[in-house]
């Protein structure tokens, strides 16, 4: 479902941070994305969900080829592909609730459906008790929770999670873990790029490491392959 062919990626300073990648990853199928800092990525990632564009190559989404994809094109097909940060990037002045139906209402939902569908991923990260709180009243764990639910309300085929434990301790980092082998579980192809050695080590997954802008390994089940 998510095909890349012999695609390179140049940012305009001339660093050349993708080198020739060509993958595929099936529906349903669970990836970390593991590697060195400066390794590409992130890059890599942004590339998926067309927040950069390649130089060269294709990245499909199933029939939809993400680098001449017309601007026009890319808000309804951004709602096929959830995404989630390390820093979370919820909207400070409004409420869980109203962070996570923001998405809903700029496709103009009927209230009663947003309702419901907002209360439902609530529900999936446990956090339907906190819908009235504001982001800052949150621990990271929970705000990260609740970015996880506004990435998945629209029910994405995917969900894209770049370092999303790097800003939270070890068992708040597990918590998130659960909550997206859950979303998977429930047929969500996840794509995860980490540092987190011993989720990588524990919860065995198929894993791309990156290097150099280049895939230099691609395991079934995997190991970090790092020291840190
Ligand atoms: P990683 O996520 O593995 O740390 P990145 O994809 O962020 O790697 O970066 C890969 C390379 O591309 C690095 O050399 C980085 O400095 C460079 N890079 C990343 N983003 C940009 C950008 N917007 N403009 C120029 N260079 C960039
Ligand atoms: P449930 O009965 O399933 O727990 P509720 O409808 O009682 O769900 O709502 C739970 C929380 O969600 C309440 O705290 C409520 O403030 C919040 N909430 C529900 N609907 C809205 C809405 N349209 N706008 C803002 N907050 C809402």
């Amino acid at each position: 479902m998510i095909k890349m062919n012999d695609v390179w990626k140049a940012y305009p300073n001339n660093v050349k941070a993708i080198n020739g990648i060509s993958i595929s990853i099936d529906k349903g199928e669970f990836v970390y994305v593991v590697g060195p800092s400066g390794a590409g990525k992130s890059t890599f990632i942004k590339l998926m969900y067309r927040e950069e564009k390649p130089t060269k190559g294709d990245i499909f989404i199933d029939q939809t080829n993400l680098a001449t994809l017309k601007e026009k094109h890319i808000p309804k097909m951004r709602r096929r592909i959830g995404v989630v940060f390390q820093d979370f990037k919820l909207l400070p002045t409004l409420s869980v609730y109203e962070n996570v139906a923001f998405a809903l209402e700029v496709i103009e939902e009927n209230q009663n459906i947003i309702k419901r569908k907002v209360m439902d991923v609530l529900d999936i990260v446990h956090l339907k008790n906190k819908a009235r709180s504001l982001p800052d009243e949150l621990s990271g764990g929970e705000q990260q929770r609740i970015a996880i639910a506004r990435a998945i309300v629209n029910h994405p085929e995917v969900l894209i999670a770049d370092e999303p434990t790097g800003n939270l301790d070890p068992d708040t980092a597990w918590e998130i873990m659960d909550i997206l082998d859950d979303i998977n579980h429930r047929g969500t192809t996840v794509i995860m790029a980490t540092h987190n050695k011993d989720i990588v080590n524990t919860i065995k997954k198929r894993v791309i490491a990156i290097e150099g802008g280049r895939v230099v390994r691609d395991e079934v089940r995997g190991s970090y392959g790092y020291e840190a």
